[in-house]
């Protein structure tokens, strides 16, 4: 019998895992967490506090199967080395990691393994569709959406995998291994994590997926199906839910695939641009005159611009670690073209804040909105916050539900353009500047770097 151990990362689920499926394989599993401290140290409170929770729920979920999750802290060069050598296994089984950080991290361990004699098998991938396996006719990336998301589609993937069964499992001495306290700061309501909460959110939303292309764009309804985070985690996968659509016709299924190509794609130009996590994607964008973040920053960041649709969002991501993906376009439009402040400033708020912050979908949306990403809205296409905020919460439900102070309806009759009277009797901000001038100067600027 081999022994093996499962390296668990962004894969924290039992079911459809073709990892641990080949790890139960081999008969003896050692499941094991490595908390790294470049990973953790950055993650922000809700991510940390989810992971936290993800794991203990994980640890649960092998505990009724008569085992259990280690977790060790430190360099996973060395600590899954350290593990492979304290239970004695030949090979070490991951789901791939796609990001920069994960692939050099994947190599050193890598190398550092095989020169204790053990191989580090990777299957699968967060991925329907591994990144970098959509390619065109002459076997170059795709740079536009839509022709990926049909190849994507083209490729395909396996049918999920059922959850391995009669295995072994193996844990690391009690005394060195620790799972993290979720520690939810006061204030902050995140999602249940877990396999089996990811499983019941999903289960509830199918049955309003229909509605989805409709509902999806309505902050101030319940219309997405708030995956995110459960995908982040990877405590389901997306072959999982793309095969629980199934033949599903309706508008709303098919509108529900492409945003999770949307992901698939996102995390393909990653994969091929390493760089543009950090830089922008069309290097002429760095050229154009930004103002040095400041003051302005902080009160974007705060929720206080007097702009009613920009603070909710703002404060939605401060209350739940989650923000619409309207709001998120809005805010960021708003950073970068009404601020004139760099997508990046933005992106590490984002980051820090977010439950499902993810640096391929993250940092690719606010390069989508900053008009520099890959298949990117125009720059010239500046959201005017105000209709925005008419246009998608049209009874102002969402801005009253997130503005505490514009939540009264008596005092507060027009909620999107509260006139001055109303913001003194109610303590809100007036509007930190005027969009029409910010809107032409970003025009301005922008010209400057065109051609
Ligand atoms: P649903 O509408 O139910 O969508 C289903 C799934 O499709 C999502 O869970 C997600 O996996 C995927 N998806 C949907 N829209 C997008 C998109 N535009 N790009 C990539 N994937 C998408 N998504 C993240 O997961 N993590 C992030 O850090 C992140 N940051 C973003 C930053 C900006 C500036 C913008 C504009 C978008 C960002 N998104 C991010 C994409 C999107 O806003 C979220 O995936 C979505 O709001 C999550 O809620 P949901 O699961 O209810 O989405």
């Amino acid at each position: 019998m081999v022994v093996s151990l499962m390296w668990f990362r962004r894969d924290l689920r039992l079911s459809d895992n073709p990892a641990l499926v080949e790890a139960g394989a081999d008969g003896e599993v050692l499941p094991l967490f490595v908390l790294d401290p470049r990973l953790w140290g950055p993650a922000g409170p809700s991510r940390r506090a989810y992971l936290a929770g993800s794991l203990r729920s994980l640890d649960a979920s092998l505990r009724e199967r008569q085992g259990g999750l280690s977790v060790v802290r430190g360099d996973p060069v060395r600590r899954v080395v350290q593990a492979a050598r304290a239970v004695g296994a030949e090979r070490v089984h991951v789901s791939a990691d796609f990001g920069p950080y994960g692939r050099e991290r994947d190599e050193a361990v890598e190398q550092a393994l095989a020169d204790a004699g053990v191989e580090l098998v990777r299957t699968g991938s967060p991925y329907a569709v591994d990144p970098g396996r959509v390619r065109n006719g002459s076997g170059e990336p795709y740079k536009v959406f839509t022709p990926f998301s049909r190849a994507w589609n083209d490729v395909g993937w396996d049918a999920p995998a059922d959850a391995p069964t009669g295995v072994s499992w193996l844990r690391l001495d009690e005394d060195t291994t620790e799972i993290p306290e979720p520690r939810v700061p006061e204030g902050l309501e995140l999602p249940e994590p877990g396999e089996a909460s990811a499983r019941r959110q999903w289960e509830e939303f199918l049955d309003r997926v229909d509605d989805y292309d409709t509902d999806r764009d309505r902050p101030d309804r319940d219309g997405t199906s708030r995956m995110s985070v459960h995908l982040k985690y990877g405590e389901v996968h997306p072959r999982t839910l793309l095969a629980d659509l199934g033949a599903r016709r309706s508008r709303g299924a098919q509108t529900y695939r492409t945003e999770l190509a949307w992901r698939e794609f996102y995390a393909d130009v990653l994969y091929r641009r390493p760089d543009s996590a950090r830089d922008y994607y069309k290097p002429e964008y760095a050229r154009l005159d930004y103002d040095r973040p400041g003051d302005q920053l902080s009160t974007w960041q705060e929720g206080r611009t007097g702009f009613p649709i920009v603070d909710a969002g703002m404060r939605q991501l401060r209350a739940t670690g989650w923000m619409h993906n309207r709001l998120r376009m809005i805010v960021a439009s708003f950073l970068v073209k009404d601020l004139h402040v760099e997508w990046q400033h933005g992106a590490r708020h984002f980051l820090h804040w977010l439950v499902d912050g993810d640096l391929a979908s993250n940092n690719h949306g606010w390069q989508w909105t900053a008009g520099s990403g890959t298949d990117a809205s125009p720059f010239f296409r500046v959201f005017n916050p105000t209709t925005q905020g008419r246009r998608f919460d049209p009874d102002g439900a969402y801005v009253r539900r997130w503005v505490s102070e514009l939540a009264d309806p008596d005092q507060v009759p027009d909620p999107h353009e509260p006139d001055a009277d109303t913001r003194d009797l109610v303590g809100y901000p007036a509007p930190m500047l005027d969009h029409k001038e910010e809107r032409q100067e970003a025009l301005d600027r922008y010209e400057r770097i065109k051609g």
